[in-house]
């Protein structure tokens, strides 16, 4: 191709010009040999009327001689020496004429003697004439004077014929010099056409690849600036989703992390619709917990996780309506013309825990899945993070056996809640359970069973206490409830009917059914002054203690 253009672009010109120049040469030197057998041809003419001169004059000459001789006219005499006169200048005119071609040179000089010689015998003619009458001189003629004159006549003759010769091959040199000028005009009048035609047609080739060239850096120009844009978009992108991830490792909440997904959901992915579901811990369902934008195609606030296709194949799954795109069951279809979803499951560690639902009126968005991807990713395990450290939190003031919150919890909120209670003017009392005889019931039923009593009485506690209450385990077989804004007489019933539910209470253990257990329950309310939390929980123990020494399974209030 580029050896074609090479070509086409330089040797074509190159050789055009070469012809040009050729046919340039060719007329300038036929036009030089034109003219230069022109001026031959005229001097040619020029000698022979010299000639033609030089015979009038001698002639002229005899003719004036003869003419006074025979006549007598003085007159004529005049005309012979006006002739006489004219001789030498006309053949001045011959010798210059003649002096490039040394024959004719050499024929000029015979030619000049012999005049010489024949206007000598005329002059001696006339001298005799004048001096002695015609009669001396018989005829008028001088004896020597015919072969001289037609010595004269014969050169004259013989130089003509020679011009005339030159004048015939000058004529045909000057024919063939005009012959090739008008060849050379025929050949390069085409040729000069067809030179102009083929530059017109590469000018137009070559204007045409240049459009094309400049088409193309035009394009890859568009292409340059739109990439840079898309890096410049990536980049922003990029800064943002690592803004998020930062910020996720920072939220306390799963709540929290919900609430920031949507906000960076909305910035990144303008125009869509969105919502965070959550798979139940019991794995039959997914939930919705937090919404951004508006959904052009709504879905189902709780679907069975059957219903969604990215939660059955654990990978993201997106349909476009306009490519006839089957969407899940959870999506309410068909929605605009040109609408698109897509679920992408929030997946830590092999667990799914949920999935990011995105839908919009046109596809634009499924360009920017990754990000949607990639913000699935961090969202998961964000939220992988936070629910272990609920988990760690959790275990950290929980009982395991009982699920009750443990003796630390218990003394942290004991003096926040009394500090709150009492701040507000409010009452709070303390109950302090012990289970009784309870190494006797671990002797009969071994420390499994009593285990399985002990964790009976937690959900017992768990389920009879209000929202504002905390149960704890305190220790061994020991519990306490905090009671906020509970008066002593209300706590006392409370007791009370925690007592008989415990009597009454009823643990499976190992397929058969341990024996019912009593509790004993010391309750202290709050003194008018000075009440702290380890005196709370000392009246509370004193009167769990008299309740024992009462004879166990009774509750009983802590004096004021
Ligand atoms: P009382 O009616 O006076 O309270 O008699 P008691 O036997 O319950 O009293 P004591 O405090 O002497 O005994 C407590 C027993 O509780 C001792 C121990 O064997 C048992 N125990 C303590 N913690 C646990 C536990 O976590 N699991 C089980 N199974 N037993 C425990
Ligand atoms: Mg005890
Ligand atoms: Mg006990």
């Amino acid at each position: 191709m580029a050896r074609k253009y090479f070509l086409a672009r330089h040797l074509g010109p190159l050789l055009a010009s070469l012809i040009f120049l050729g046919i340039g040469f060719g007329v300038t030197a036929g036009a030089d040999r034109f003219i230069s057998d022109a001026e031959w041809v005229s001097h040619t003419h020029s000698v022979i009327a010299r000639i033609d001169q030089v015979d009038a004059t001698l002639r002229d000459i005899e003719a004036a001689q003869r003419g006074y001789m025979l006549a007598g006219r003085v007159s004529t005499l005049a005309d012979y020496y006006a002739a006489r006169e004219r001789m030498p200048i006309v053949l001045k005119g011959l010798g210059e004429a003649v002096r490039d071609n040394p024959q004719q040179v050499a024929r000029f000089k015979r030619l000049d003697r012999l005049l010489q010689m024949r206007q000598e015998q005329i002059a001696a003619t006339l001298a005799v004439y004048e001096r002695q009458g015609l009669a001396a001189v018989p005829g008028g003629i001088h004896k020597d004077a015919r072969p001289t004159a037609e010595a004269v006549r014969a050169l004259l003759a013989e130089m003509t014929e020679t011009e005339t010769e030159l004048l015939r091959a000058r004529d045909q040199s000057s024919h063939e010099s005009a012959m090739l000028l008008k060849m050379l005009a025929m050949a390069g009048i085409p040729f000069g056409i067809g030179v102009i035609v083929m530059v017109y047609v590469m000018m137009l080739r070559e204007n045409r690849r240049r459009q094309l060239a400049e088409r193309k850096s035009l394009e890859g120009n568009r292409k340059l600036r739109q990439s840079v844009q898309e890096l410049e978009g990536a980049a922003a992108d990029l800064g943002e989703l690592s803004r998020f991830a930062s910020m996720l490792q920072s939220c306390t909440h799963t709540e929290e992390a919900l609430q920031l997904t949507t906000h960076v959901m909305l910035r990144l992915l303008p125009g869509t619709g969105g919502t965070i579901y959550r798979v139940r811990a019991s794995r039959d369902y997914a939930e919705a917990l937090v919404h951004w934008g508006t959904h052009a195609l709504p879905s189902e606030d709780m679907l069975p996780v059957g219903d969604c296709w990215a939660l059955r194949r654990g990978q993201p799954y997106l349909a476009r309506s306009r490519s006839g795109d089957a969407f899940c069951v959870h999506v309410h279809g068909p929605g605009p013309e040109g609408a698109a979803s897509a679920c992408i499951p929030l997946m830590a560690q092999g667990v799914q825990l949920g999935f990011i639902y995105v839908s919009a009126p046109d596809e634009a968005f499924m360009s920017r899945t990754h990000i949607i991807d990639t913000a699935a990713e961090q969202l998961s395990m964000g939220l992988s993070n936070l629910q272990l450290q609920e988990r760690l939190r959790i275990q950290s003031i929980r009982d395991p056996v009982t699920g009750l919150f443990n003796r630390r919890y218990l003394e942290e909120s004991l003096g926040r809640e009394l500090a709150r209670c009492q701040r507000r003017n409010l009452p709070l009392a303390l109950m302090m359970l012990d289970l009784d005889h309870f190494k006797r019931f671990n002797d009969t039923h071994g420390h499994a069973g009593g285990d399985a009593l002990l964790a009976g009485l937690g959900k017992l506690l768990q389920a009879m206490s209000r929202q504002e209450d905390i149960a704890c385990r305190y220790g061994g077989e020991e519990f306490t409830l905090i009671l906020p804004e509970a008066a002593p007489e209300a706590a006392l019933a409370r007791a009370e009917e925690i007592r008989k539910a415990v009597s009454e209470l009823r643990v499976q253990h190992l397929g058969a059914e341990l024996p019912a257990a009593t509790v004993s329950i010391g309750v202290a309310g709050l003194l008018p002054h000075g009440n702290t939390p380890e005196l709370l929980l000392q009246r509370a123990d004193e009167a769990l203690y008299a309740a024992k020494r009462n004879g166990r399974d009774q509750v009983m209030l802590a004096g004021r």
